[in-house]
């Protein structure tokens, strides 16, 4: 049986402003062992044209209220009605500003859903978005609800030597009986959600930074007592977003600090609260001995994405909840970008690409479909989705791309000038851009409202005698889950013709699509374009960049998309060239397992991956790149439907052998070129060949059955990028044998004391790609070193499992499905956020062969009837089942 009958459905079309207008909030916040106090005072006003009666409602969420005041009276019981979710007070003043002083008494120890302010390792701390607020106060706790807050925190000297919260410090001092108190004044309106106190003892690192007007501004990382000696990348990497951003964007930091502090238990990645960001540990602290290249890559991303936010996030936030993408997706597109200076475009690009592939396609594609800005939602925080980060970040790109670098600059310095201090909508973030350059994007702003991956289907014909070359170009968006009807989008499609020199060709346009420089702007269903005097027949390379989030259905000879896969200028459409074809192959190969007697990829593709990975002249980082073969989900999601998990691991393996074979002495050069330097450095240059190097070892392991080399790179490893890579091929490629047992005993033993580090041999024991890891997990959950009171412990076990182990989650008897199911029952009593984001693994079960789409709906029916399931896992399980 299907509940659907709780929680309230919010909708966009409702939105309308607070009775009540808020000028500031004052805090006091008192901490003791077992629980915290909290006095608010908040400055308060009728908004103009709202009836002298209409009554205040204030959000709780499992509130207890002890005291309430109006101008420093107190609030007789009749007037007002509070319950743990809501504070309703009438009899308020009709015109004039008042005030409200609000006393709530929470217990910070018993909050394991790690939302409003709990403690971690004995640090208090709070994660407000998107509304934990209301479980520290009660309040008006939405975005569009703006004030400056001052905040004083007490708590005993000894166990909190360090009080922090938003904005500037003001003042501290000591108390009685060993206590002390620290005042803090953000003087920048900002809404709640971007409140946060942190108070304990932890160590820190200060440097100094100048901004580019001058203004000197201290910037502090924060980590458990121990720990800060991991820290210096961090900071390295948030002077260098500091200084980006001021050269890209104009856009300076404005208050006298910025603090980080790292925390072990954190819902999600990192927050970006006003002048003091609160990190999951994970992308704070590193070292080469315990980090691999992709978590020093994701640290930089994250510090960096976090501060950005202050402009985009802070500085000018969302109006509701239904806006999310306006400081998401643009946030992630300035992380990209970051990103993508600091280290190579093309691999940078390759990576969102892929990572949008695996994550924001298949949740187009199944049940959890939704548009990058939502109509309506039950519980906002499932939609912190690869659909609003993702895609959200593709729709800024698809602008710039529109727009050109100047005008898309122009467009956000317009954006930052008329809004900063602001909640503002997609529909300000448009026009903005809009105004800025004269362009309609009325068409554009489709892509918010409609859900769904489009698909582009790209055709040529030529003729030698005049030497002209027409393309057809053709868009389709099939309804969807959310029913909407497909109206042609405005696609920008970057393209190049190709000659046999590898260089682009400068053509004549004969208008049918409108081609700006060299995008076409196709904005019907269905348009074509004529090139005319282009000489000898050039090589059409589309879709450059990735410039739209499209399927894409290019019919093209082998040989053309051979030829680009090498002399492409554009080095993310060679890659995305090869791709697709190693990508095809596989997935014929996984429908037809029978086929034995063909290899699973033709010979002319595997020399084309071998001689994109033995180019020299190209970085190390892309020719691994070119080596990774499109992952297992991909090829699922690829096949769409009737999929067997374990025909395609099947062909994907038999691939990596034939590649492994083939490549065997390109293979044992590049091991042999990549001597490891003395020193670690984590640059791009030395983690591109360390890349490569390990990729290289994962072939020749699958090419001839023999642990010994990945053994003899796990003893002599000095960096963790090497002891894992190696650790993986021999947990993964030989399980269960004597070799991977004694690595993996040895790489628990020399870490165990770190956590970080526990959840990789957790994870990488979860992700054996068999049935039977299955009795692996199951054993793992009762290590001394699992909790599930741990976000990271969590989703290292069964959050790989679920979402990168297809074969053992997806095993044909459903017993993948129930024990994950099992473990989401658990975790939503604790934790319900982290157990709703691990239901979302069922997604694509619909495209499953018979046999598992019935196991998968009977352990799916068998969730949703669970009586007391928390709003955010039934959202996720009552919608994967619609
Ligand atoms: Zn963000």
């Amino acid at each position: 049986m299907l509940r659907t009958d709780d929680g309230p459905t919010i909708k966009l079309e409702d939105y309308r402003p607070t009775d009540f207008v808020l000028h500031s909030v004052a805090m006091t916040v008192r901490l003791f062992e077992g629980r915290a106090e909290i006095d608010t005072q908040l400055e308060l006003e009728r908004r103009e044209g709202v009836a002298g009666d209409a009554r205040l409602v204030l959000d709780g969420d499992e509130l207890t209220l002890s005291g309430l005041a109006l101008n420093g009276t107190a609030v007789p019981a009749e007037t007002y009605t509070a319950s743990p979710e809501r504070l309703e007070i009438a009899s308020l003043p009709a015109t004039g500003r008042f005030t409200l002083d609000i006393a709530t008494r929470i217990v910070p120890e018993e909050n394991t859903k790690l939302m409003g302010l709990y403690r971690s390792n004995g640090v208090w701390c709070t994660q407000c978005e998107a509304e934990g607020f209301r479980r520290i106060t009660y309040f008006l706790d939405r975005p569009d609800v703006l004030a400056p807050y001052r905040v004083r925190i007490e708590a005993d000297r000894a166990t909190a030597p360090i009080l922090l919260s938003n904005g500037n410090p003001a003042e501290h001092g000591d108390l009685p009986d060993g206590r002390h108190f620290a005042v803090w004044d953000d003087p920048f309106n900002k809404p709640s959600y971007l409140f946060a106190l942190v108070a304990g003892d932890l160590d820190s690192i200060h440097e100094e930074f100048e901004t580019a007007s001058g203004k000197p501004v201290t910037l502090g990382i924060y980590t458990e007592k121990g720990r800060v000696g991991q820290a210096g990348y961090a900071m390295d990497a948030l002077k260098r977003s500091m200084w980006w951003d001021e050269r890209r964007f104009g856009r300076e930091y404005d208050l006298d600090v910025f603090n980080i502090v790292a925390i072990p238990d954190f819902n999600m990645g990192a927050m970006e609260n006003k002048g003091l960001n609160v990190f999951n540990h994970k992308y704070v602290l590193l070292d080469p001995d315990t980090a691999t290249d992709a978590d020093y890559a994701g640290v930089e991303t994250v510090i960096a994405h976090e501060y950005f936010h202050n402009w985009t996030g802070n500085r000018i936030t969302c109006r509701d909840w239904f806006q999310l993408c306006l400081k998401e997706g643009l946030t992630v597109y300035r992380d990209q970008e970051f990103s993508a200076d600091e280290r190579s475009a093309a691999v940078q690009r390759i990576n969102s690409v892929r990572r949008l592939k695996a994550h924001q396609f298949p949740e187009d594609q199944g049940p959890l479909q939704h548009p990058v800005r939502p109509r309506e939602y039950r519980e906002i925080n499932n939609f912190y989705t690869a659909t609003v980060y993702d895609k959200g970040a593709e729709l800024v790109r698809m602008i710039a791309t529109i727009l050109g670098r100047d005008g898309f600059r122009k467009g956000m310095d317009l954006y930052f000038e008329r809004h900063d201090g602001d909640a503002a909508t997609i529909e300000d973030f448009i026009a903005c851009f809009e105004d800025a350059s004269g362009a309609d994007l009325s068409q554009f702003a489709l892509w918010y409202s409609q859900a769904g991956t489009p698909s582009l289907a790209v055709s040529e014909s030529w003729d030698e005698a005049s030497g002209t070359l027409t393309v057809g170009l053709k868009q389709a968006l099939e309804l969807g889950a959310s029913g909407t009807d497909g109206d042609p989008f405005h696609i920008p499609v970057r393209f190049g013709l190709v000659g046999s020199n590898g260089q682009d060709k400068v053509v004549t346009v004969r208008h049918g699509a409108e081609v700006t420089g060299d995008v076409i702007h196709l904005t019907g269903e269905e348009e074509t374009v004529i090139f005319e005097n282009v000489g000898e027949r050039p090589y059409l390379s589309v879709l450059r960049d990735f410039s739209a989030p499209v399927t894409l259905h290019h019919e093209q000879s082998l040989s053309d998309r051979l030829a680009l896969a090498r002399l492409d200028p554009n080095l993310f459409n060679r890659w995305r060239i090869l791709n697709d074809l190693v990508a095809e192959a596989l997935v014929a190969a996984s429908r037809d397992p029978q086929r034995t007697a063909e290899p699973p990829l033709p010979a002319q593709i595997v020399e084309a991956i071998l001689g994109s990975a033995g180019d020299d002249t190209i970085e190390a980082a892309y020719r691994a790149q070119a080596l990774a073969l499109p992952s297992e989900q991909e090829i699922a999601r690829m096949l769409a439907e009737n999929v067997d998990p374990d025909a395609i691991h099947a062909a994907v393996d038999a691939a990596r052998r034939l590649i492994g074979e083939r490549g065997r002495a390109l293979f044992e050069r590049i091991r042999a070129e990549a001597r490891p330097a003395a020193e670690f450095s984590p640059d791009a240059d030395s983690a591109g060949r360390r890349a490569l190097a390990n990729v290289a070892l994962g072939y020749l392991a699958a090419a001839s059955g023999d642990p010994a080399p990945a053994e003899a790179q796990y003893r002599a490893a000095r960096n963790m990028t090497d002891r894992l890579a190696a650790l993986a091929v021999l947990v993964h490629r030989f399980p269960g044998t004597g070799a991977a047992t004694a690595a993996l005993a040895d790489f628990y033993a020399r870490s165990e004391d770190d956590g970080l580090v526990v959840d990789k041999w957790f994870a990488l024991q979860a992700t054996v790609p068999d049935p039977a890891a299955l009795d692996i997990v199951a054993g793992l959950l009762n290590h001394p070193k699992f909790t599930l009171r741990n976000p990271n412990r969590v989703r290292a076990l069964v959050g790989t499992f679920a979402g990168a182990n297809q074969r053992a989650f997806h095993r044909a008897d459903g017993a993948g499905y129930r024990w994950v199911a099992e473990r989401i029952v658990e975790l939503d009593k604790l934790n319900p956020q982290v157990a709703a984001r691990i239901a979302t693994t069922f997604r694509s079960w619909r495209s499953f062969e018979a046999e598992r789409r019935r196991a998968a709906q009977e352990a799916l029916e068998k969730l949703s009837a669970i009586p007391g399931l928390s709003n955010d896992t039934r959202d996720i399980v009552g919608r994967s089942l619609r």
